[in-house]
């Protein structure tokens, strides 16, 4: 899959929670997408010259700092969680495109009423986003430790893994599930258009701005 260098590339999420709505957001704003690849790695706009890369979520922000895809659609958990990481700020943050709402929180088998942050002091939380989970900590001065999963989160408490979790949250029913209340609130998300702080020649950063010119209008017309 080398980048065909005459075409702007956009990173999406090849399948999962943003992947729907952030194609339907670009039929939104004009473009006849089509599949192509023999895996679907990659997608085309018929009638404009960008390439879509479908990948992990994960990956977006590595592809777009890297300047690989001058573009992406992430959220802004996976997208700050990156970035904590990362010492120079290789990514630029154009517009937040209203889906994909979901809250980080941390939770735990206890109720809302009972619970106040002091009573995470000693304990530990498995999360995804240690960095995120870990600023939220330092911030507050509260001394936890932080247990990394990659998934299965909310499965921790209940296998002896840590007392509470740090995990998203859209409408709590996964908690609710594993016997857990939400107690405080880390970090709020959405899905956020984003560019590579990289130069992009001439010819494509007209291109870029023509596309995000009609990204906004669609946006501002859903608002
Ligand atoms: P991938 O295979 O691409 O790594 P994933 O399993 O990590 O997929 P999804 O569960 O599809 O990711 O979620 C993608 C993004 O959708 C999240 O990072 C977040 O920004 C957003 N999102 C919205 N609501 C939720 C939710 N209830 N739980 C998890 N993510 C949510
Ligand atoms: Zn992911």
């Amino acid at each position: 899959m080398s980048p065909d260098r005459n075409r702007l590339h956009l990173a999406i999420q090849k399948s999962g929670r943003l992947s729907e709505q952030s194609r339907d957001l670009l039929k939104g704003a004009g473009l006849k997408l089509s599949q192509s690849g023999k895996n679907h790695l990659a997608a085309r706009a018929e009638n404009f010259p960008l390439d879509l890369m479908l990948v992990r979520d994960d990956d977006i922000p590595t592809f777009v700092a890297d300047g690989v895809c001058e573009l992406g659609i992430v959220g802004q958990n996976v997208l700050e969680e990156y970035a904590l990481g990362q010492p120079e700020r290789r990514i630029e943050e154009l517009l937040r495109l209203g889906f994909g709402r979901c809250s980080l929180r941390i939770a735990g088998p206890e109720s809302a009423d009972e619970f106040a942050l002091d009573r995470l002091q000693g304990q530990r939380i498995a999360t995804s986003y240690p960095r995120l989970l870990g600023r939220f900590l330092e911030q507050r001065g509260i001394d936890a430790e932080v247990v990394t999963m990659r998934g299965a989160v909310e499965l921790a408490p209940r296998l002896g893994i840590a007392g509470y979790i740090c995990d998203l949250v859209s409408t709590g029913a996964t908690l609710e599930a594993n016997g857990l209340t939400a107690l405080a609130d880390v970090f709020d998300s959405e899905a956020v258009l984003i560019r590579t702080r990289r130069p992009i020649d001439g010819a494509h950063a007209e291109k870029a701005d023509a596309l995000l010119t009609r990204i906004e209008g669609v946006i501002a017309t859903a608002e």
